[in-house]
């Protein structure tokens, strides 16, 4: 039966708590990834995402909080899940001399996909008889994606998926991503790579402290946190009823003209509307300047914010949270 985007809830996590010693490293996180979605988790080091998913696939065991996966609780059922969900975690890595279809041929269960189309698929269809230490760092992230699809899985993790990538490297690995997506495969992706989460999200969810600070599309985050767009010029006449004309173009929020120069802030509509008022002007100035901010600009932005409350509430011992395993 085709799943209807966004749907079925794949992940639900209701005040996820998570702590290593005394020190809380998720707190109370709430997090919902229905079918077909592609969630990126973003934030600064030590935030809690690698934590998070962790818990989602039942490597760690919670502290506190609710969890389904797939209808499942991965704290109690992770054997169910490690058929249902693909993983490539940060620090992947594979024997030395094992043979890329080997690789294959090992992770492959029984209802797996054709791996040698697989292989082909991403690229690695020549690649078949090279041992994994002869691979280069983006056929090894190629060949991690290959594994995680494998078993076809309804859910697929990407930790930190085109670090240490070349530019071309991550290109290939961002196509592979994308040809996911585009055929509804459900996708819940850790990344520092900002321009990666722009490319390939549908929605970030972006983590502070172990607590989620915003989530929303891209342009949704640019836009509340970064201010919009900025264009600036220099002008014979920055006269009154040139701010006015400008003030009234649609999506402009502020207009402020010192001497010579204006700046104007707004969507990223007010770029070609400015640019069509100055033209019907008869200006066309030399200087014209645009900055448009991007997801980056929106993080830094929310990073800095002043927390809502202070994470102060205590930890529970450590005893009981032990790594589940790591298979
Ligand atoms: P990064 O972006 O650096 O990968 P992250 O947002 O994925 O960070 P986590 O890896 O979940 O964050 O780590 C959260 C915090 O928990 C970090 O300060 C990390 O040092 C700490 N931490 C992670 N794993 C363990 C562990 N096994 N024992 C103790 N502390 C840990």
């Amino acid at each position: 039966m085709a799943i209807m985007k966004g749907t079925e809830p794949i992940v639900t996590v209701r005040g996820l708590r998570k702590a290593y010693g005394n020190r809380i490293v998720v707190d109370g996180l709430d997090l919902d990834v229905a079918a077909g979605e592609v969630v990126g988790l973003i934030g600064a080091n030590g935030a809690g995402k690698t934590t998070t998913v962790e818990c989602i696939q039942g490597l760690r065991r919670p502290d506190a909080g609710m969890l389904r996966v797939l209808g499942y609780d991965p704290a109690r059922e992770a054997g169910r899940l490690r058929a249902l969900v693909g993983s490539q975690l940060q620090d992947s890595a594979l024997p030395d001399r094992l043979r890329v279809a080997e690789a294959v041929e090992l992770f492959a269960t029984s209802t797996a996909r054709d791996g040698v189309e697989l292989l082909a698929r991403f690229g690695l269809g020549a690649r078949r008889k090279s041992a994994f230490a002869s691979l280069s760092g983006g056929e090894r992230q190629r060949l991690f994606l290959v594994l995680a699809l494998l078993n076809r899985p309804r859910l697929v993790i990407l930790d930190e998926l085109t670090q240490g990538l070349d530019p071309a490297a991550r290109r290939d690995v961002w196509t592979a991503v994308a040809q996911l997506r585009d055929e509804g495969t459900t996708v819940l992706l850790v990344t520092h790579e900002l321009d990666e989460a722009e490319a390939l999200c549908g929605r970030v969810v972006a983590m502070r402290g172990g607590r989620v600070l915003d989530q929303g599309t891209p342009a949704e985050l640019v836009t509340r946190h970064a201010g919009g767009a900025r264009i600036s010029f220099s002008t014979r006449g920055a006269d009154e009823l040139l701010v006015a004309a400008l003030r009234r173009l649609p999506g402009v929020r502020n207009v402020t003209a010192s001497g010579a120069s204006v700046t104007v802030q707004g969507d990223r509509r007010s770029i070609a509307q400015v640019g069509a008022e100055l033209v019907r002007r008869g200006e066309v100035p030399a200087d014209l300047d645009v900055e448009v901010p991007d997801l980056e600009d929106a993080l830094l932005h929310l990073l800095d914010s002043p927390p809502s409350t202070d994470p102060t509430m205590p930890a529970r011992p450590a005893t009981d949270r032990e790594l589940v395993s790591l298979s």
